[in-house]
């Protein structure tokens, strides 16, 4: 037995603050006997996985656990997840509850950094009195394909607004003293077969792609963590991908903290030379790699001693740039719910998108008669996505709704829904309608009372979830059919959306307003009753284009789609193993709108678009160039209340080159005639294209165009400038 004195409190250099994070954590680790540097390196996951499954001793019920060291004073590492509150899978500590914020897209569509900022801080202060000191978020994952399960928890189709908005929520979490982990590096973009997919990519197109998303967000957050995904990219791991993780993540861009693999996506020890730093949730993978495998390989010479130092340092220094080892924890403290369901109130009203209000029936009339409300649940209250970053909300759920399935992950296939019912809400806004409800299982029901009233509110529903993509854009279940069938009988019919994301509206000429609330979360029924009546009004915008048909996506179905793929669970599946096939990424960096506008398609609903209750105006354009563009307009309300509005800057000219790529926005609130100028300078980035010869950004000079809009095909003003050649450091 190792004879380990423990270090007295004076002798603990490494607590000194007036050393940098990195001088601490050398220090620390090196204090570590071996067992303690290789123990740091793999965390087990703290739920219960199976029946007769322990809890690890001394863990806070939760995604992952490292002990803590006691003679050292390294607090341990308790994770949870995530980006849209505090989860807590399979009620691992029983009847716990956390606020559930608006998913992803509903934060990405307030382009609002400064909410982004405090949901983030929001959920960190959940997580840090519940005990934890890792959240395993954001996710920025471009959207690149709207059947994607998971598109719910990420930010968007545009690496600008997906990496500012992470990169705002990064700040939030860690202001918390808690370690944010941005997620999933990288091109993990489909949920079917995600474990063996191999995303294949140009890489200067990843670099202006999803790779620029997750640069902008580390940039701006400085995230403790980054995740590798499942999926391989261009034939290797995402968690043992050298060029990925030690050429352009710890190599071009200095990433200083640590890269923990995905529960269950760790292929073998030569990850750890390949720059992963931890294996995550370990009894989910083959084997616990970086535990006697890692001892093995150093020993043999094929993992360095320094390597492994390195990747000790890397956690510790994450810990004590984020203040974990000098704050006080706060376990145990009570959480202010009621300040947080307010604010999650507020993420899901400026979220929430008006696609469609034909003759200005939203808001509406406080003197309206009768209101039939139907489906979506509205009863009881609002859908939430599924997976690991499903929340328990205070009150438990409204409903959990089976649906059925078979497979490692059908545990997951229930919709959830949390008690916030938007009929309740609107009964409250409108204490002298007639408020009445259909469950719209049976068109005829729901027909027969549209007849009646004065206002139909159709709610649709549409349940995604990790480790599933949707076949198709459709609303499940007959709703299509069920709106068509109102809408035949009641003109002044509105249909509120609860989606993961886009989907397809057949019935959209015959309906007369159409709300996207995505996952609306705690507080989504009072938020949409105040869109519905007013008291917000609607200032969402798009952070995805919505698709006029399938065809027009750069793939005909998901790659993969049809197949059952392994999804390892535990050491009998050995990942590495199993076959693989290939997903072609063939639009490259053109995502979303960039690929509507290079195919000259024109979309359902386009990438920035979202209506209001009032109008704007934008006049004065001033273009200045030189080393990047400079963009200055005003912007009027010129309409009769007050409002929020995101004008939009966007390249369509490029030396001659149309193109179109948004390079900055301002979000205003103006009361009626009130301007304010707007003025937005490019990252240079987004002038360039990845030169990956050069292993830069390379900016040709010339004339560059740029527009300013309401969304990316409604552009109001055009101007230029000219701008000077550069190559950029990667
Ligand atoms: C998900 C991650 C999550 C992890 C831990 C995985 O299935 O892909 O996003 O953080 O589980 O729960």
């Amino acid at each position: 037995m190792n004879a380990v004195v423990a270090p007295t409190l004076s002798s603990r250099a490494w607590m000194d603050v007036s050393l940098s994070p990195d001088e601490r954590a050398r220090l620390l680790a090196e204090a570590m006997t071996d067992d303690e540097r290789i123990g740091l390196l793999h965390s087990l996951m703290a739920v219960p996985l199976a029946k007769g499954y322990a809890i690890p001793e001394g863990a806070v019920p939760g995604s992952g656990y490292v002990p803590p060291i006691p003679r050292l004073g390294f607090p341990g590492l308790f994770e949870t997840d995530a980006s849209l509150g505090v989860a807590n899978m399979a009620d691992a500590r029983p009847g716990d509850v956390a606020t559930a914020a608006p998913s992803g897209l509903c934060m990405a569509s307030t382009w609002d950094p400064v909410l982004a900022r405090a949901a983030g801080a929001m959920i960190a202060d959940e997580a840090a009195r519940k005990g934890f000191n890792v959240l395993l978020g954001p996710g920025a994952n471009l959207t690149r394909d709207p059947r994607c399960g998971r598109n719910f928890e990420y930010l968007g189709e545009d690496p600008l607004l997906a990496g500012v908005l992470a990169g705002a929520a990064i700040r939030g979490v860690q202001q918390e003293g808690v370690v944010a982990c941005l997620k999933h590096f990288i091109l993990n973009d489909q949920e079917t077969g995600r474990h063996v997919v191999n995303a294949v990519i140009e890489d200067g197109a990843l670099r202006e792609s999803d790779l620029l998303a997750f640069q902008i967000a580390i940039e701006r957050g400085a995230p403790g963590s980054v995740m590798s995904g499942y999926n391989r990219i261009n034939g290797h791991y995402a968690c043992a991908h050298e060029p990925l993780l030690n050429g352009v993540l710890k190599g071009d861009w200095a990433f200083p903290g640590w890269v923990m693999s995905d529960w269950g996506a760790l292929s073998g020890v030569e990850a750890a030379n390949a720059g992963c730093d931890q294996q995550s949730g370990a009894q989910l993978d083959h084997a616990v790699w970086f535990a006697e495998p890692l001892k093995a390989a150093m020993k043999a010479g094929a993992v360095s001693a320094s390597r492994v130092q390195d990747m000790c340092e890397r956690i510790l220094r994450s810990l004590f740039a984020v203040g974990v080892f000098d704050r006080p924890s706060r376990a145990g403290e009570p959480i202010d719910f009621d300040a947080h369901e307010k604010l999650a109130q507020t993420v899901a009203e400026d979220g929430a998108v008006l696609l469609r209000n034909q003759g200005g029936l939203l808001p509406l009339a406080e003197t309206v008669g009768t209101i039939l409300v139907v489906g979506g649940l509205a009863d009881l209250g609002v859908i939430s996505g599924a997976g690991s970053s499903q929340v328990t909300p205070r009150g438990g759920f409204a409903a959990v709704q089976s649906l059925g399935g078979e497979g490692d992950l059908s545990v997951w296939m229930s919709e959830h829904y949390h008690p916030a019912s938007p009929l309740k809400a609107i009964r409250k806004r409108a204490p002298n309608a007639r408020v009445r409800f259909s469950n719209g299982r049976y068109p005829s029901e729901a027909v027969a009372m549209a007849a009646k009233a004065d206002v139909a509110i159709v709610f649709a529903t549409q349940w995604m979830g990790e480790g599933f993509d949707a076949p198709d854009l459709t609303l499940p279940n007959g709703q299509d059919a069920l709106i068509a069938a109102v809408a035949a009988v009641n003109p002044r019919t509105i249909v509120i959306l609860e989606t993961g994301g886009p989907v397809l509206m057949p019935w959209l000429q015959d309906v007369a307003a159409v709300l996207e609330a995505w996952y609306p979360g705690s507080a989504g029924g009072e938020a949409i009753a105040a869109l519905l009546f007013g008291d917000v009004s609607p200032s969402g915008r798009l952070p995805m284009t919505f698709p006029a048909t399938e065809t027009q996506l750069p793939r005909a179905s998901i790659a993969g789609t049809g197949q059952r793929w392994a999804v390892p669970r535990g050491p009998a599946v050995d990942v590495a193993r199993q076959p693989s096939f290939d997903a072609p990424h063939d639009e490259g960096a053109d995502v979303g709108y960039r690929w509507h506008a290079r195919n000259g398609a024109t979309p359902l609903f386009p990438f920035g678009f979202g209506l209001s209750y009032t109008d704007f105006r934008y006049g004065n354009l001033e273009v200045t160039g030189g080393a990047t563009l400079t963009v200055s307009f005003d912007v009027t309300n010129v309409g009769d209340r007050l409002g929020a509005d995101t004008p939009q800057v966007y390249l369509v000219d490029r030396a001659g080159q149309a193109l179109v790529r948004l390079i900055g926005w301002q979000k205003v609130v103006l009361a009626p005639s009130q301007t304010v100028r707007v003025s937005v300078s490019a990252d240079r980035r987004l002038l360039a294209d990845f030169d990956s010869r050069a292993r830069g950004w390379s900016v040709p000079a010339g004339r560059y165009g740029v527009a300013v809009g309401a969304c990316a095909t409604d552009l109001a003003l055009t101007g230029g400038a000219d701008i000077e050649a550069a190559l950029l450091a990667p």
